[in-house]
């Protein structure tokens, strides 16, 4: 019988999504919490666990859990590890493949494999199985618990808005960042995004006129301010062009205007979603090209480009195309191979990309994978259909 794990369903390939009569194993009731392991700055947690009951978990502690992002109250530790989740602050701690020190999986052979779940920080015994699964999409095992690494909680964030001319001179701010030892994120938005973000939350943005190009970079540590300082300084934007946002009510509010992009996209229509990297190189000249390529074979449809800028990741949003019609993310698609980039960033290949796993990574890449699914799972019974073309 083909088995479709499940976590909180937030998924955006459809990686979770049962077909052909399969079972779906919800992993939700896996929603143990160990003890916080404070010496060690870790934790084992089941893989039900949402994101959101793992941070209240840990705050207590002073501590953090270094992946963040929107789902967060549905998305489980499962499903995180599963599509190796990025998010918000992948520039400072990584994604979730960073943060998995070990885990305990059932194979497709039924076998029970527990990895690390000590979570040594220094183990070279032969492969490493945890990183394996991590970014399987639930196709060589079921993640059961996980043994998480945890970091410490920054005493203060900052949040700068910055109105910038272009998409080429976000990109330039964010060479100037990048060294700073107190960045937590960098986004990127755009004015005719942000101006549907206004109407749907029905207020103005805090910079007006709305600048073509704005940058949210947080800054957080034990004290972001000389960074905040030196970095306002370097810019020399006039005041209009920058905002900043101290302790946490003020940034959520800041904040507010890059999440809310997907409901804005989503409150137009059916949303086509495309999740992207970029060599650093390739970012202006994709988003300089992106609306056209899009136009060309999906005439009068409104695009979206937003995402997390530091790792290169852009979230192109269509919206006006049948939900049958692979014509303009295709498009997307084949521009993002042209420059260099991947098709898919932090959501992962799921049914949705599958057909372009290929392009991507070439035969030789893709016939190991088979040979690692066929090891794992010999009767194919993890979910069939998922990632593998
Ligand atoms: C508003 C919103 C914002 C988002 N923001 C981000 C973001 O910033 N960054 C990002 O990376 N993603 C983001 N996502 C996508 C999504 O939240 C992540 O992919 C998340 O990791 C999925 O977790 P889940 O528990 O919902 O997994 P599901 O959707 O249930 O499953 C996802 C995949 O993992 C497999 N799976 C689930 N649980 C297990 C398990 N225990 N063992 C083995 N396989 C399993 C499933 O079979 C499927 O292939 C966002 C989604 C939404 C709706």
């Amino acid at each position: 019988v083909a088995l479709v794990p499940q976590g909180g369903n937030t998924g955006l390939v459809a990686g979770a999504v049962p077909h052909d009569g399969a079972v779906v194993v919800d992993l939700r009731a896996l929603d143990h919490l160990e003890a916080v392991d404070v010496a060690a700055a870790q934790v084992t947690v089941g893989a039900g666990t949402t994101l959101e009951a793992l941070q209240e978990h840990v705050a207590p502690h002073g501590l953090s859990f270094g992946v963040d992002l929107g789902a967060r109250d549905s998305a489980t530790v499962g499903g995180m590890v599963a599509t190796n989740a990025g998010g918000l602050h992948v520039v400072r701690y990584g994604s979730m493949r960073s943060q998995v020190l070990g885990l305990e999986a059932v194979l497709g052979t039924g076998e029970v494999v527990a990895a690390n779940l000590g979570g040594l920080v220094k183990d070279n015994t032969g492969y490493d199985l945890a990183g394996l699964i991590c970014g399987s999409e639930g196709t060589l095992g079921i993640v059961t618990r996980v043994r998480l690494r945890l970091v410490p909680t920054p005493e203060e964030r900052l949040v700068l808005l910055l109105g910038l001319p272009s998409v080429a001179d976000a990109v330039d701010v964010l060479a100037r960042v990048r060294a700073r030892p107190t960045l937590h994120s960098v986004e990127l938005m755009r004015a005719p995004d942000l101006a549907l973000v206004e109407a749907h939350l029905d207020r103005p943005f805090p910079l007006q006129p709305l600048p073509p190009c704005v940058l949210l970079v947080e800054l957080a540590g034990a004290d972001p301010s000389p960074d905040l300082e030196r970095l306002v300084t370097e810019l020399g934007l006039p005041d209009e062009r920058t905002a900043v946002a101290e302790g946490d009510p003020a940034a959520a509010g800041m904040w507010r205007w890059r999440e809310a992009h997907p409901e804005a996209a989503a409150a137009l229509g059916l949303v086509h979603k495309a999740d992207v990297t970029l060599p650093a190189g390739g970012l202006a000249p994709f988003v300089g090209s992106v609306e056209a390529a899009v136009e060309a074979s999906a005439p009068g449809a409104t695009t979206l480009v937003y995402g997390h800028l530091a790792d290169g990741n852009l979230h192109v949003n269509v919206v006006g195309p049948d939900a049958d019609d692979d014509r303009p993310l295709d498009a997307v698609l084949e521009l993002v191979l042209g420059h260099g980039g991947s098709v898919s960033a932090e959501h992962g290949i799921g049914r949705a990309k599958r057909a372009w796993l290929l392009r991507q990574r070439g035969e030789a890449a893709v016939a190991a994978m088979r040979d690692l699914k066929s090891a794992l799972d010999p009767d194919g019974v993890l979910n069939p259909g998922v990632l593998l073309p």
